[in-house]
C-alpha cells in the first residue's frame, strides 16, 4: 500500500508550547533534544504548582481531566500538547512564577493552541509563586490562532530565525552560536 505524501507530512510534529519562542531553539531542540538545559527543581517546581491547582479544583468540586493529549491536523504537520487541566468548558494551563507578570505571547499561544484542540472558548493561565495563585483569563482568539500556524508554517519552511531578547532564559544558550 502506497502511503500519501501529505500524511507523510502530517507525520511531522511540532509542540504547542514551542510556539512565538527562538526559531533557533527550535531548530536546537530538534536536532539536540538530549542536550536541553531544564534545570530539574523547574520542573519540580512546575509539578508543585500543578499539585496545589489540582486540590482548588478538587475542593471547588469542578470536573476535570489533567495532562490531556490533544493535537491539531493542519495541512503539513501536526501540533502536539499536553494541557494541564481541561474542565467542561475551560482550559488551565499552570505555571510556576517567581513573580507575578502579563502572560508571555508564548505561553497565551500554547493555550490559545489548546482551545483550539478542545472547541473551548475559554482559557485561564494559572500561575503560582510558591504561595498564592493568580489567574489571567482569556478568550479563544482565531487571530492569534492563525498567527501561531503562520509561526510554524515558518519553522516547516526551514525559516529558523533567532530572536536573541530571549537568550538569557534560554535552554541551549551553551551551545547556540547565534546567542547575545
Ligand atoms: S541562545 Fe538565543 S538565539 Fe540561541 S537559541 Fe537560545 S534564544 Fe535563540
Amino acid at each position: 500500500m502506497l502511503i500519501s505524501p501529505r500524511l507523510i507530512l502530517q507525520a511531522v510534529r511540532y509542540i504547542a508550547s514551542w510556539v512565538f519562542r527562538c526559531p533557533y531553539w527550535i531548530y536546537l531542540k530538534t536536532k539536540y533534544p538530549d542536550f536541553d538545559t531544564i534545570l530539574p527543581e523547574m520542573l519540580e517546581r512546575g509539578k508543585k504548582a500543578e499539585n496545589e491547582f489540582r486540590k482548588v479544583l478538587k475542593a471547588d468540586k469542578i470536573w476535570f481531566r489533567e495532562q490531556v493529549s490533544l493535537k491539531y491536523v493542519a495541512d503539513n504537520y501536526t501540533i502536539s500538547g499536553r494541557a494541564d487541566f481541561v474542565t467542561s468548558d475551560r482550559v488551565y494551563e499552570v505555571k510556576h512564577v517567581e513573580k507575578f507578570r502579563k502572560p508571555s505571547k508564548n505561553w497565551l499561544g500554547q493555550l490559545n493552541l489548546y482551545l483550539a484542540m478542545t472547541g473551548r472558548d475559554n482559557g485561564s493561565i494559572v500561575e503560582f509563586n510558591g504561595d498564592r495563585f493568580r489567574e489571567y483569563r482569556v478568550r479563544f482568539s482565531r487571530k492569534l490562532f492563525r498567527d501561531s500556524l503562520r509561526f510554524f508554517d515558518r519553522i516547516h519552511s526551514g525559516r529558523y530565525s533567532a530572536y536573541p531578547w530571549y537568550c538569557r532564559y534560554c535552554s541551549y544558550s551553551f551551545i547556540c552560536s547565534k546567542r547575545r
